[in-house]
């Protein structure tokens, strides 16, 4: 084989492939060749999409709808996620500020392109999901990440957040309920958090992709819903990817200020267009056919509560390891540090000793953690942590 013309670009040298996509990977093959894995690693729900979704895709498709669409997404579905955001949080949007993009992924990588440029700094809270600081130096700019540990609940301070900011900072990354700890914040805290961001005029992005998915009676916030000037600064992306199984699918959404909002349809139409026309009729289904959709997301709630209070209680039953109950999401992400491994070489071993697979705190910027997704059955919930156990047993 021939040697390229010359090297590859800064983009492509700079970037880190997905450590939680890798774990899985790695989980699959194992599985595949035979090998009796307990997977904590997936960052999907183990359930199948709603079936009166898929039907809707379905019909959408036999019927012709195979087209190109409009850019930011098909009319009737951005005003059903206006309608949405009325309906839920009381927060008015016009269709125009709703932009349906290509997953949720690429919508915060809009919102950061739309905002960001060049030498821009960019305050990121760890643990992060892996793919924010990734996404903002594809943008040129520079992630300033802040490490927000158990001793907060995984929560950023208002102080530690006016301690990062510089002349540069130009956009605060936020995430409630989180991937990768399910730590949710509350409305005060966000409140706090927001005061510092107007006083220092930075933009937010608002990453809201597991708002639906909160227990406990804990309630999700919209940031843009917390003051006019909350408003006029936030992106608020969230999806159907977590909410209703459809991670396959592919569609995220972003509701902005309308000059933001049309900076992102204008980046979307050069770099990929809309969103498969036939899935955003799946998608429109599943907010226009309420009562089924309601019954199917209970459904997928109560069994990840079940399964995250098993878990939660298994994991603090284990010398060693201490574990907030995160009230969001689908992931825990216990304490590991008390044993004294770096927490690559804990998952390493766990996975070859145990063939348990969950992911290194440390590929979200907390070392001493790891990240174990409950969404999977409670018999791999039961037999994992039993495993788990008698590994840490053996350390
Ligand atoms: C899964 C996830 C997304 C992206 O979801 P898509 O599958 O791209 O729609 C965005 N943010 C967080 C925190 C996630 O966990």
């Amino acid at each position: 084989m021939s040697s390229l013309p010359a090297k590859l670009s800064t983009w492509a040298l700079n970037v880190s492939p997905s450590p939680t996509l890798a774990v899985d990977a790695k989980a699959k093959a194992l599985q595949a060749a035979g090998e009796d894995v307990c997977g904590f690693a997936a960052g999907e729900p183990d359930f199948d999409t709603p079936q009166h979704i898929k039907d809707a895709c379905a019909a959408a498709l036999m019927s012709g709808k195979t087209k190109y669409a409009p850019t930011p997404g098909i009319e009737p579905l951005r005003a059903a996620i206006a309608g949405r955001y009325l309906a839920e949080y009381g927060l008015k949007v016009a269709p125009s500020q709703v932009i349906v993009s290509p997953g949720g992924k690429f919508s915060c990588y809009l919102g950061v392109l739309a905002t960001c440029s060049p030498g821009d700094e960019v305050i990121v809270p760890a643990p992060f999901w892996v793919s924010y600081p990734e996404m903002v130096k594809l943008a040129g700019a520079v992630p300033k990440l802040v490490l927000a540990d158990d001793r907060t609940g995984f929560k950023l301070t208002p102080a530690q957040l006016e301690g990062a900011i510089t002349p540069r900072t130009r956009l605060l990354i936020l995430n409630s309920p989180s991937n990768p700890t399910g730590a949710v914040y509350s409305r005060e805290e966000l409140v706090a958090l927001v005061d510092v961001a107007v006083r220092h005029n930075l933009y937010i992005l608002s990453d809201e992709m597991y708002e639906h998915l909160v227990y406990d009676g804990a309630r999700p916030t919209c940031i843009a819903t917390l003051s006019k000037e909350a408003e006029a600064r936030t992106i608020v992306v969230a999806g159907f990817s977590k909410t209703y199984a459809m991670t396959g699918w592919r569609i995220g959404t972003t509701v902005a200020p309308a000059p933001i909002a049309k900076a992102i349809s204008e980046l979307q139409s050069q770099m990929s267009s809309n969103v498969t026309t036939f899935a955003q009729y799946g998608a429109l289904a599943a907010l226009t056919e309420k009562e089924k959709t309601a019954a199917a997301l209970a459904q997928m709630l109560s069994a990840f509560d079940r399964r995250r209070k098993a878990l939660h209680a298994a994991l603090n039953g284990i010398p060693g390891i201490s574990c907030l109950l995160a009230q969001g999401a689908f992931y825990l992400f216990p304490n590991i540090s008390k044993f004294g491994l770096p927490d690559q070489t804990f998952c390493a071993q766990l996975l070859e000793k145990e063939k348990v697979a969950a992911v290194p705190g440390s590929a979200f910027g907390a070392e001493g953690y790891l990240r174990l997704s409950y969404a999977t059955s409670d018999a791999i919930i039961e037999k994992g942590v039993t495993r788990l156990a008698r590994f840490c047993q053996s350390l």
